[in-house]
């Protein structure tokens, strides 16, 4: 944009998302003199490089095995205790040496690809210390199996207690977050990029699979973003489905999209060409349905690869200026 001599702001863009280990003051000032708002995201349990050094954070398969990364996406063991304290001591530097206006959870779910049309969701992590806890949380007595037929035992006697556990531990991390935010930047608004599968879509596996449990991590959450990528999993001819999923989350936690409400919905949508390509006639369609209540804001997914396609950029600029200053309705979609 400023390439071409023109700001954000030209194509109605108020905000931008950079990642919180590409972020510099330099970036910060800059987007600041063009009057955006600058918000970060945050890797969570994705920090591949720290198994590296720590392979016993690797997540731990049903074969009492480490499980290998689905399609290369690896997540971490969740209550690997060095693990947890490397991410909340890089989420308080952040924080720490940058005057944001917002940070933003990403990859905060079990070790899996969901990001596709067919996701792939190993059961996960049965090391030795998430079955410790496990039994000591819930005070259910482990049988002296062998690791692999415990995994099985668990989850053929005991799989409501095995998910709540895991969503419970997921949801600490979110806790822990919400109280660092409030120490040391209170205002900051916190964040999470999420799966937008409904509670009953694929079988309720956002729940049972990656754990990510929305109702009971809603008290620490001021903006919920689900990632509603229509072309990329299996929705490319039906726009129509960001709005159906925002719609069930606004629902489900009580979020209306009023003026003055605290929590909010900001999804981010696909506009670049991932998996599947966008058509720039749907640039408006899909900003459309994404800014319908209880929307109140929307996140375009990617610049890298939009910016190359600069025929969307302008259908962008087009609807976004169009819509600035108006309260978006949630009626049906047509
Ligand atoms: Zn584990």
């Amino acid at each position: 944009m400023l390439d071409r001599g023109k700001a954000p702001a030209d194509y109605g863009v108020n905000a931008i998302w950079l990642g919180s280990t590409t972020l510099s003051q330099d970036k910060l000032m800059r987007l600041r003199e063009l009057k955006c708002r600058v918000y970060v995201e945050f890797n969570t349990l994705h920090s591949a490089e720290y198994l590296k050094e720590h392979p016993d954070a690797a997540p731990v398969g049903v074969d009492g095995k480490v499980c290998p990364p689905p399609e290369g996406w690896q997540g971490l063991c969740p209550t690997h205790v060095g693990y947890r304290r490397d991410r909340m001591k890089a989420f308080e530097r952040v924080l720490a040496s940058y005057a944001i206006d917002g940070i933003w959870l990403d990859y905060h779910h079990a070790h899996s690809s969901w990001e596709r049309a067919e996701p792939v969701m190993p059961d996960t992590c049965f090391c030795a210390r998430c079955l410790g806890l496990f039994s000591r949380d819930t005070g259910i007595t482990l049988p002296d199996l062998p690791p692999g037929e415990v995994s099985q035992w668990i989850l053929s006697r005991h799989k409501r207690d095995w998910v709540r556990w895991r969503c419970g531990v997921l949801t600490d991390w979110v806790r822990e977050f919400r109280d660092t935010v409030d120490a040391i930047r209170p205002g900051v608004l916190l964040g999470t990029f999420h799966c937008p599968w409904t509670d009953s879509d694929r079988g309720g596996a956002r729940i049972d699979k990656l754990h990510i449990d929305l109702k009971s991590q809603a008290p620490y959450i001021d903006v919920f973003s689900p990632m509603p990528y229509h072309a990329r999993f299996g929705h490319a001819q039906d726009p129509e489905w960001v709005h159906r999923q925002t719609r069930w989350l606004g629902e489900y936690l009580g979020i209306r999209g009023k003026p003055g409400e605290r929590k909010k919905i900001w999804p981010i949508v696909q506009l670049s060409d991932w998996g599947e390509n966008v058509p720039v006639a749907q640039v408006r369609p899909v900003l459309d349905y994404g800014t319908r209540a209880p929307a109140t804001g929307v996140t375009v997914f990617a610049w890298g690869r939009l910016q190359e396609q600069w025929d969307k950029v302008e259908e962008l600029g087009t609807y976004y200026r169009s819509i600035r200053g108006t309260e978006r309705k949630g009626q049906a979609p047509k």
